[in-house]
């Protein structure tokens, strides 16, 4: 074979360091029997609950196995559309909603939505891993700008301002991965202002919107003037442990949502049909249901916050919500790839450097709290004892 491939491809990833090197190398030692403690990945350590499967299960049974609405069900866009507008205060209907395979299907629609070739497209840094890529993917340039620890992760106006000439979208994330900030009222104003003075598509990633410990979750389609263009990303992996299900969906502006069908029906062409129909029964089950998913992450961040507030070495970003902790590590002269790497090393615990999320993570490390209590009660005192014993 000498024929190449797209570089339409491999152009996604940049090549070198991928960031997710301790991570393998802790699946590595943990395959052959080392005691390894893995707070790397962000997926609960809970499953699917059994009744949101029974309706998945009677869904299916029930014929709903062939081709559904490209767009999604009546149902499930209904169902999403009143909670949005429910928590916006912005007027929603199904029309304003696309299912898609999952959040990162709806962060590559939305910016194939918007971007055109060579556009550019802007980003906060920290940021989640796949964002780049993402932008990539649709031939728009990726364009980072920095959220800094001295304002607890939160992006100021000038930052993205700085950036903006020339740019055509604006992707956020609150609650953050990575950072666990939780965007105020002020900086999502400072965004509007910023998006409304550029004319920027903004695109808000809010897949952690029911897990928020500190303050309360704020979209920005619920602010004046931003719902005719922000595209706001959601999805049910995060909110009902159905990571696997792979069901999310964008909400927009009617013709943007007209626009990604097209894409839709040359891509996925849809979701499940049973796979929705169990989304609508986990949606319906309430806050409750919600609440039950995010309460060990929020038991977690008060054991992890209670460790900290006893020593002095390691400083937190405030872990507002999503299921993180935000370690500022400079404290120990260590940088992040280092400090993750020993303490996988030396006490067997994998955590994610900072600078696998970009420049702006640098000094840090990200904790994901998706391990039983008692072994994460473990796992943070033997990082904080090591960070105490490598501090010069
Ligand atoms: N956005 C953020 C910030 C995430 O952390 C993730 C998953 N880790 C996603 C989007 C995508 O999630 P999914 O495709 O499972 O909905």
């Amino acid at each position: 074979m000498t024929r190449t491939l797209s570089t339409r491809i491999t152009n996604l990833t940049p090549g070198g360091s991928d960031g997710w090197e301790v991570f393998y190398r802790a699946r590595q030692m943990a395959e052959s029997g080392a005691d390894v403690i893995e707070l790397t990945i962000g997926e609960h350590d809970i499953r699917t609950a059994p009744d949101i499967l029974a309706a998945m299960d009677d869904a299916a049974r029930a014929g709903h196995t062939g081709y559904a609405a490209v767009p999604g069900t009546q149902a499930l866009r209904d169902t999403v559309a009143a909670r949005i507008a429910a928590r916006t205060g912005a007027p929603t209907t199904r029309d304003n909603i696309l299912v898609t395979p999952g959040g990162q299907a709806a962060l590559y629609a939305a910016h194939h939505a918007v971007c055109d070739e060579g556009d550019q497209a802007l980003f906060i840094d920290p940021y989640y891993t796949t964002y780049p890529g993402t932008i990539r993917g649709v031939g728009a340039q990726p364009v980072p700008v920095l959220s800094r620890p001295e304002h607890a992760f939160q992006p100021q106006r000038a930052d993205i301002e700085a950036a903006a000439d020339g740019a055509t979208s604006l992707l956020v994330n609150t609650p953050n991965n990575p950072t666990g900030a939780v965007y105020s009222r002020a900086t999502l104003e400072g965004i509007a202002a910023a998006c409304d003075a550029h004319d920027l598509w903004l695109i808000s990633d809010e897949v952690y919107d029911t897990q928020v410990w500190d303050g309360a979750h704020l979209s920005p389609r619920a602010l004046p003037g931003m719902a005719e263009r922000t595209l706001v990303v959601g999805s049910m992996s995060k909110s009902h442990a159905m990571t696997g299900s792979r069901v999310g969906w964008v909400c927009g502006p009617e013709v943007v949502i007209d626009h990604m069908l097209n894409l839709a029906t040359h891509t996925t062409y849809g979701v499940p049909g049973y796979i929705q129909d169990a989304a609508v029964f986990a949606l319906n089950q309430g806050k409750d249901a919600e609440e039950r998913v995010a309460a060990p992450f929020r038991r977690r961040r008060t054991i992890a916050h209670d460790l900290l507030a006893r020593q002095e070495v390691v400083r937190a970003a405030p872990a507002q919500g999503a299921m993180y902790v935000m370690l500022d590590i400079r404290a120990t002269g260590l940088g992040g790839v280092d400090f993750a790497n020993r303490l996988l090393d030396e006490a067997g615990i994998a955590v994610m450097p900072g600078d696998s999320f970009g420049a702006g993570g640098a000094g840090h490390v990200r904790v994901a709290m998706t391990v039983a209590d008692t072994a994460f009660e473990a796992a943070m005192t033997r990082l904080l004892d090591f960070a105490a014993s490598v501090r010069p």
